[in-house]
């Protein structure tokens, strides 16, 4: 009788959460259909940076959202919320814009110009309008798409479609970089990535867990370095968090580093003080 009501408790207890749960997202997802045009919406960058050289080449621009009663609201619970609801589009427009405008504004206020890279949800390149809106934005920002980069989780099987991969030829021929973001958690099969018009490899930082406990983990990091350089890719390792991982990763022969280690994501007053430091040590060296 006992564990018959213990039973009952937990069930109960379970609906009350999947109830909280559910309550939560339909609240997120009434808030977030305004956060744009309540100004609620910022871009924080965190640097890409070159090995061996040890400089930053360029930034990635990660979405911030703060509401007024929610806080801070992760894009790992948002992202998703968005893109189940269509909001995806318009907010993935706000952020190719933001980013550019950002270049801009660098560009012109302080003479530096950093490859951006933003992050596009597979869906998004499903839409007709998507191309013709990339390029309305550029001309309206003032952007050099030589600095541009789009970065495309793998995490869904759009992105091998014939469809997606003729559009990001268009893309590329602007000048624009594409990136295979989370490498190795998503779709990619050996076959179709050969052909896929890409210019780096990001692999996910879920591979660098224990890296350095483990042979086993050691082999596999090193095999997608490999397989990305004998397919002419760039190789860049994202969540790199201490020294020893960007020494066994530099030994490797990996392009980039990207990681708390070197820097968390940045506002970006922060980052322009992040990078007149550095470029103050480059004149010393010099
Ligand atoms: P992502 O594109 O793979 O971005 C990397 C995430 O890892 C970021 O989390 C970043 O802050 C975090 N990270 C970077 N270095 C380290 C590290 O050394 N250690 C650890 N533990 N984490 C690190 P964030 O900003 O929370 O973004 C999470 C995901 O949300 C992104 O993963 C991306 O998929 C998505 N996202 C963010 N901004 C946008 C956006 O503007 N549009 C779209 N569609 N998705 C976005
Ligand atoms: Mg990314
Ligand atoms: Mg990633
Ligand atoms: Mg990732």
């Amino acid at each position: 009788l006992e564990s018959k009501k213990n039973g009952k408790n937990q069930t109960t207890a379970f609906n009350f959460f999947m109830q909280e749960l559910h309550n939560r997202m339909l609240l997120i997802e009434d808030a977030l259909s305004t956060a744009i045009e309540k100004g609620q919406l910022q871009l924080h960058y965190q640097p890409k940076i070159e090995m061996p050289s040890e400089q930053i080449e360029g930034v990635e621009a990660l979405l911030r959202w703060t509401h007024p009663s929610f806080g801070s609201v992760s894009p790992v619970e948002f992202i998703p919320i968005a893109e189940e609801k269509g909001f995806i589009h318009k907010i993935g427009g706000w952020v190719v814009r933001e980013a550019c405008l950002q270049w801009s504004r660098w560009n012109e206020e302080h003479n530096i110009r950093l490859v951006i890279a933003v992050n596009i949800a597979p869906i998004q390149l499903t839409k007709e309008d998507f191309y013709p809106s990339l390029l309305k934005i550029l001309e309206e920002t003032q952007m050099d798409p030589h600095y541009l980069e789009l970065e495309i989780t793998e995490s869904s099987s759009f992105v091998f479609e014939e469809k997606t991969n003729i559009m990001l030829t268009k893309i590329r021929n602007l000048g624009i970089k594409i990136s295979l973001d989370d490498f190795g958690t998503g779709y990619s099969s050996f076959s179709v990535l050969k052909q896929l018009p890409i210019d780096t490899l990001k692999i996910d930082r879920s591979f660098l867990k224990n890296l350095l406990d483990h042979v086993e983990q050691e082999a596999i990091v090193r095999s997608i370095i490999q397989l990305g350089h004998n397919l002419k890719f760039d190789v860049l390792v994202e969540g790199v968090e201490s020294i020893e991982e960007v020494e066994w990763l530099k030994n490797e022969g990996c392009d980039y580093i990207q990681g708390f280690f070197y820097s968390k994501p940045q506002r970006p007053e922060d980052l322009l003080t992040l990078l007149k430091h550095e470029r103050i040590e480059t004149v010393t060296i010099v």
